[in-house]
C-alpha cells in the first residue's frame, strides 16, 4: 500500500457529526477523509423542519443544513468519499478501513455512523416493507394522499410524523403502546390539536394486514389493559419507534452498551482504543439532537489532533 493511503483522520459517517468533525479537522489542517456512506447526510435527510437549531429562528430544512454542512466541511478543506465502509480492523496501526473497493489507513478514526430505524419486528411488517409499511414519513407520505394510515410511536418523531402526514393522508391514526407520550408535550399537544389526527394509546399492533393483497390494507390491534384485539383499515403505517446504532463493523472490538450504543470516556469522545475516537448518535442514546450530535463531532476532530499532537513521529502529513 502506497503511504497515499494513509490519513491522519478518516471520519466515518456523513451526518451532523461526522460533517462537523470534518470541519474542525479540516481547519486543523489534518487533511480529513470524510468516508461518508452513499446515502449521506444521515438522519435530518429524513425530516422535515428542523426548528431546535441554533441560530435558526425560522427553522431551516434538514437536507438543506446538512448540504450546507457539508459544503462548510468541503471548503474547509476536508475530502470526501461517498461510499460504504465494509470493515474496519483497529487491531493494528494505523487503522485499517475498507470500502471494499479500496483501503485506507488512519491514525485517528472518527465513528460518526448514526442510527437506524427501529422495526416492530413483525414478520407481517417485514413482508410488507415499500408496500405500505415505511419507516420514513418525508420520503413516503406523498403517496397517501386522501387515504387513512397509522403512525406507531409515541415519541417526538411519531408527533412529526402525524402532524406531517396530515398534509397528504384523510386521517392518521397514531397508536402507542403506554398510555404516556414520550414526546415533549408541545410536540403531542400539536397532534392532539390536529383535526385528522386520532390518539390511540395502550395498544400495540399485533399484525399489519395485507400480506395476501402485496400492500397494507390494515393494522390488526390489541389493547395492552382489556387485551381486546380490533382491525383498523389503512394503507399505510408509519413506523417511528426510534433507532439503533449503526455499530455492526466494530463487533465487540469496542466497548458498548446492551443495545451496541458505543460507549466513550467521561467528558470526552475516545472509546477504548487510542485513537478511535465516536461522536454523535452511534454513542448517545440519550439527547440525538443534531446539536448535541454536532457538538461531540467538534469534541472528536479536537480530541484527534490532540492524540496526533502527542504522538508526534505519527503527525507527518500523508505523503
Ligand atoms: P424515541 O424518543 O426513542 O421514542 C420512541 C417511541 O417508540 C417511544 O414512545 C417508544 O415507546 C416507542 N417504541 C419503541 N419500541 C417500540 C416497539 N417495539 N413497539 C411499539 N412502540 C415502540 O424516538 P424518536 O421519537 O425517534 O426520537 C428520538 C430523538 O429525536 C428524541 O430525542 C427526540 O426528542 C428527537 N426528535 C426531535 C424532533 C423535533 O424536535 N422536531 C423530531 C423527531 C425526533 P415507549 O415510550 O413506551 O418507550
Amino acid at each position: 500500500m502506497s503511504g497515499k493511503d494513509i490519513r491522519n483522520v478518516i471520519v466515518i459517517g456523513g451526518g451532523p457529526a461526522g460533517y462537523t468533525a470534518a470541519v474542525y479537522a479540516a481547519r486543523a489542517l489534518l487533511e480529513p477523509l470524510v468516508i461518508e456512506g452513499v446515502t449521506w447526510g444521515g438522519q435530518l435527510m429524513l425530516t422535515i423542519k428542523v426548528e431546535n437549531f441554533p441560530g435558526y429562528p425560522e427553522g431551516v430544512l434538514g437536507p438543506q443544513m446538512m448540504s450546507d454542512l457539508r459544503t462548510q466541511a468541503e471548503r474547509a478543506g476536508a475530502e470526501f468519499l461517498t461510499d460504504d465502509v465494509v470493515s474496519v480492523d483497529l487491531s493494528e496501526r494505523p487503522f485499517l478501513v475498507s470500502t471494499g473497493e479500496r483501503d485506507y489507513r488512519a491514525r485517528t478514526l472518527i465513528i460518526a455512523t448514526g442510527a437506524y430505524p427501529r422495526e416492530l419486528g413483525l414478520d407481517s411488517e417485514l413482508a410488507l416493507r415499500g408496500k405500505g409499511v415505511s419507516y420514513c414519513t418525508v420520503c413516503d407520505a406523498a403517496f397517501f394522499r386522501n387515504q387513512e394510515v397509522v403512525v406507531v410511536g409515541g415519541g417526538d418523531s411519531a408527533m412529526e410524523d402525524a402532524l406531517y402526514l396530515t398534509r397528504f393522508a384523510s386521517k392518521v391514526t397514531l397508536v402507542h403502546r403506554r398510555d404516556e407520550f414520550r414526546a415533549e408535550p408541545i410536540m403531542t399537544a400539536r397532534a392532539r390539536e390536529a383535526e385528522k389526527i386520532e390518539l390511540v394509546t395502550s395498544t400495540v399492533i399485533e399484525e399489519v394486514l395485507g400480506v395476501e393483497e402485496g400492500h397494507v390494507t390494515g393494522v390488526r390491534l390489541r389493547d395492552t389493559k382489556t387485551g381486546e384485539t380490533s382491525e383498523l383499515a389503512a394503507t399505510g403505517l408509519f413506523v417511528a419507534i426510534g433507532h439503533e446504532p449503526n455499530t455492526s463493523l466494530f463487533g465487540d472490538r469496542l466497548e458498548h452498551d446492551e443495545i451496541g450504543y458505543l460507549i466513550t470516556k467521561p467528558r470526552s469522545t475516545a472509546t477504548g482504543v487510542p485513537g478511535v475516537f465516536a461522536a454523535g448518535d452511534v454513542q448517545d442514546p440519550d439527547f440525538r439532537q443534531a446539536v448535541t450530535a454536532a457538538g461531540t463531532g467538534c469534541m472528536a476532530a479536537l480530541e484527534a489532533e490532540r492524540f496526533l499532537d502527542a504522538e508526534p513521529h505519527e503527525q507527518t502529513a500523508a505523503t
